[in-house]
């Protein structure tokens, strides 16, 4: 059973220009899944879509075998990382990873703190938990982006350039760390990025869009390596 299944997906703004154009895919269980194409080919928007922040205008979005058209966001199970990080910056690193943990009132504190715990050590953040986000370096408001998309048990991780804002140095070493928690959890993930060695080095499969239209589906190897 595939993961997330998009059956004939439109969106289509109040002018009627549409920026994602009838797109089938099918992402199955525990892929990674790349998304890639110029600026405005609609990758945000897809993305958007999926997690439920933009409506959408025609065609089915299926996760598990839920179909999820009108759900909200919040009923989804889904964690997104975004490229700003959209941290709380008033909350601890322990607090802005606890945060989708606290919205369920039937985790216990101990278990709140198992969890956290857990996803700090995935990402070494433990020296760091008691500081607020305006005192960390990029790299460290990235893992705690990270932490706390890990923290709960969700359908999917959906994640939009999450590494564009960070040094080349730094994105080889998180694009390793992303690789590696992605397999140790078995998370579906989709990930858009402007980066072809992020889409080589993490994708099982790449989704080539343009003009809002699904052009190809690919491996990498298939998509980049020369004949
Ligand atoms: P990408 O993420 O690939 O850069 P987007 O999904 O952000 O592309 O945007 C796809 C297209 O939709 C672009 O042409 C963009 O200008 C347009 N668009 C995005 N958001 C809106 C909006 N709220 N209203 C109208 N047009 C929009
Ligand atoms: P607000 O209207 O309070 O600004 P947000 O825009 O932060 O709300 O969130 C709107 C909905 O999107 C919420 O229901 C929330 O569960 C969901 N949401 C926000 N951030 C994320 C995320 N990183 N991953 C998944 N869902 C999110």
């Amino acid at each position: 059973m595939a993961a997330i299944e998009m059956r004939n997906i439109v969106k289509e703004y109040g002018d009627g220009f549409k920026a994602v154009n009838d797109i089938s895919l099918s992402i199955a269980d525990g892929e990674f899944m790349i998304l890639v194409g110029p600026s405005g080919c609609g990758k945000s928007t897809l993305l958007r879509m999926i997690v439920g922040l933009e409506d959408i205008t025609s065609g089915d979005m299926v996760i598990g075998d839920d179909r999820v058209n009108e759900k909200a966001p919040r009923d989804r199970n889904l964690s997104m990382v975004f490229q700003n990080y959209a941290l709380y910056p008033h909350l601890t690193v322990f607090e802005n990873i606890a945060f989708p943990l606290r919205l369920n009132k039937k985790i216990g504190e101990d278990e709140i703190k198992r969890r956290v715990n857990e996803a700090a050590d995935m990402l070494e953040l433990h020296e760091h938990l008691e500081r607020k986000p305006a005192n960390l370096s990029g790299g460290q408001r990235q893992r705690v982006a990270m932490g706390r998309a890990i923290v709960r048990q969700v359908n999917a991780f959906l994640f939009d350039e999450p590494l564009s804002n960070l040094d080349a140095k730094l994105r080889g070493q998180m694009r390793t760390e992303i690789s590696r928690m992605q397999r140790r959890l078995g998370t579906t993930t989709v990930y858009v990025t402007h980066d072809q060695t992020e889409a080589m080095t993490l994708g099982d499969r790449v989704a080539v869009l343009r003009r809002g239209f699904l052009q190809q589906v690919a491996s990498p190897r298939e998509l980049y390596e020369q004949p």
